[in-house]
């Protein structure tokens, strides 16, 4: 029989049919719920070099089982050996980062002994300048009580 329907094996000659790409073979459009619109949209999808080619349900289900196989236990080992290896990588990067942390407050430490230095130094330094402006300003009242000693 010429192209015998995937579905209901009957010939799809002269009928309303399309072919799927993947097995070559043709289905009745009743026979996997396709009305003439979505034929016709296909059949133009079809005709673009690089168009979406159609799969019969067949074959998209084959697929997707391909797709989603069970994982074999291969799979898991290397999927574990990753994960090994991410582990040791984060805790190689965490150890890092505590070591940098460290480091950087350290450096705090000494910033802020270094901030106290200063600072006792321009205390001392403007202690130093009051002083010294009290004696500048002082003299005239000192020269004022001498005058009034005269
Ligand atoms: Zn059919
Ligand atoms: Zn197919």
């Amino acid at each position: 029989m010429a192209y015998p329907c995937g579905v209901c094996s009957k010939s799809t000659s002269g009928k309303y049919a399309i072919q799927c790409s993947a097995c070559e073979k043709w289905n009745h459009i009743e026979c996997i719920n396709m009305n003439k619109d979505a034929l016709k949209k296909i059949e133009n999808e079809n005709r673009k070099p690089d168009g979406n080619r159609w799969k019969c349900p067949y074959c998209t289900q084959s697929e997707v089982k391909t797709r989603e196989k069970e994982p074999t236990l291969k799979d898991l080992m290397d999927r574990i050996i990753k994960m090994d290896n991410k582990m040791d990588e984060l805790n190689r990067k965490y150890d890092e980062q505590v070591l940098l942390n460290k480091k950087l407050s350290d450096e705090i430490i000494n910033l802020k002994q270094q901030v106290g230095v200063l600072k006792r130094e321009k205390n001392y330094n403007d202690q130093k300048l009051l002083e010294s402006n009290i004696i500048v300003s002082g003299i005239p009242e000192l020269e004022k009580r001498k005058l009034l000693m005269l």
